[in-house]
């Protein structure tokens, strides 16, 4: 995957720094947006994955909307150039700042978590004399079989509204005079690769849009969020089945003929064109085990400690070298959880050895922290190999 000259060029950087494929990226934009336009489907970037300028930009030009779940990724989403009408904003947790800010800046919807925040929302627009457009985030209690620390749709979960309180979220709605209602809004979780669970995500969301058409309310929006996987196993399978996962739409949503499919991906736009690459610092041979120890750690890439994600290791200075060895590779943050993987097999290692964590575009470079007082991560850019 890495030419001898992004190798080359890697070598004159300080390390650790988050590399970018630039060509990946715009090609799994291009995949998405041409799969998505067969059916007229509309998708929002989940910002939260990656708020990287630079990717941000290609991602707008690309004409996709903006999801956030932050005042601040609101207003970068303005920044960078997305149209008002296509930003969106979810989040349990929305302070009054906030909402104030995204009604300030006439956001195209807020996808509403509880009811108290309907009331808040509404209340706030009405001192402002506007009218806030809103969607009923429902939890719809739908397993995602992914990660336990990624499942959002359960009814153990915090986020959106549970059925039995949706009579209450409708009568809200009737007598709140300074809320739009557009549609409803799911996000069952993240990383799921089993796309029958989107088959289940469709039967519950059309239940859903039945119950509150029966109450008079027309669901002009159905957005279905966003959690396509990628293969961290394979991170050369670079471009997710966009057609598939789209597919399973078109074939088991009831849509209306002028209701809108709103998509939030994030992962599965930007997971894969990223590696971040780092040096070997030293190498511990010990009587059980091999270390090797890099430049980049937890703070870097918080992923494998956060909840034992898998991203593929690669040492890229020696990739001729038929020989590999077992090693546990590691950061130099002082937590034991701050490992990138446990036996890991690469070739034989040294001191000053180029290693590449892969698939690393998604809650990387985001998540990064200070954390014992390290230095921000850069950022590199490039056009593929
Ligand atoms: C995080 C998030 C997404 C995107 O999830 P991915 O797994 O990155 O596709 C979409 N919608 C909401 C509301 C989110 O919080």
């Amino acid at each position: 995957m890495f030419s001898n000259k992004d190798i080359a060029q890697f070598a004159d950087l300080d390390t650790p720094f988050y590399y970018y494929d630039l060509k990946l990226l715009q090609q799994t934009l291009d995949a998405c947006a041409a799969a998505a336009n067969a059916h007229d489907f509309h998708v929002h970037y989940a910002m939260k994955a990656n708020f990287n300028d630079r990717l941000l930009q290609s991602i707008h030009a690309t004409g996709f909307g903006a999801d956030c779940v932050s005042g601040n990724e609101v207003k970068k989403a303005i920044e960078i150039g997305f149209p008002k009408e296509q930003i969106v904003f979810a989040g349990v947790g929305k302070s009054d700042k906030e909402i104030n800010e995204a009604l300030d800046l006439d956001i195209f919807c807020f996808n509403v978590e509880s009811i108290q925040e309907l009331e808040v929302i509404n209340e706030l627009a009405q001192a402002k004399g506007k009218t806030a457009k809103v969607a009923i985030r429902i939890n719809p209690n739908v397993d995602a079989h992914t990660h336990h620390n990624i499942t959002t749709g359960l009814d153990e979960n915090k986020f959106g509204i549970n059925s039995w309180d949706l009579p209450l979220c409708a009568e809200t709605l009737k007598l709140a005079k300074n809320l739009e209602f557009v549609g409803i809004h799911f996000h069952i979780g993240s990383q799921i690769t089993n796309l029958d669970v989107y088959k289940n995500l469709c039967v519950r969301v059309n239940e859903f849009a039945g119950w509150f058409e029966e109450r008079g309310f027309m669901v002009k929006v159905l957005n279905v969020g966003g959690g396509l996987g990628i293969d961290y196993q394979n991170p050369e399978q670079q471009i997710p089945d966009f057609i598939a996962y789209f597919q399973i739409f078109a074939d088991f949503l009831n849509k209306r003929p002028n209701q809108e499919v709103h998509f939030e991906l994030g992962r599965a736009l930007v997971g894969q064109s990223s590696s971040l690459i780092s040096r070997v610092l030293y190498v511990k041979n010990g009587k059980k085990k091999n270390f090797v120890i890099l430049d980049a750690g937890m703070t870097e890439l918080m992923r494998p400690a956060l909840y034992q994600a898998y991203h593929q290791i690669e040492n890229i200075s020696r990739q001729d070298s038929e020989e590999v060895i077992k090693y546990d590779v590691v950061g130099p943050i002082c937590e034991s959880t701050d490992c990138f993987g446990k036996e890991v097999l690469l070739q034989e290692t040294k001191r000053g050895d180029l290693i590449a964590i892969r698939s690393t575009g998604a809650y990387g470079e985001v998540m990064s922290s200070h954390y014992n007082l390290r230095e921000a991560v850069r950022s590199s850019f490039g056009q593929g190999g």
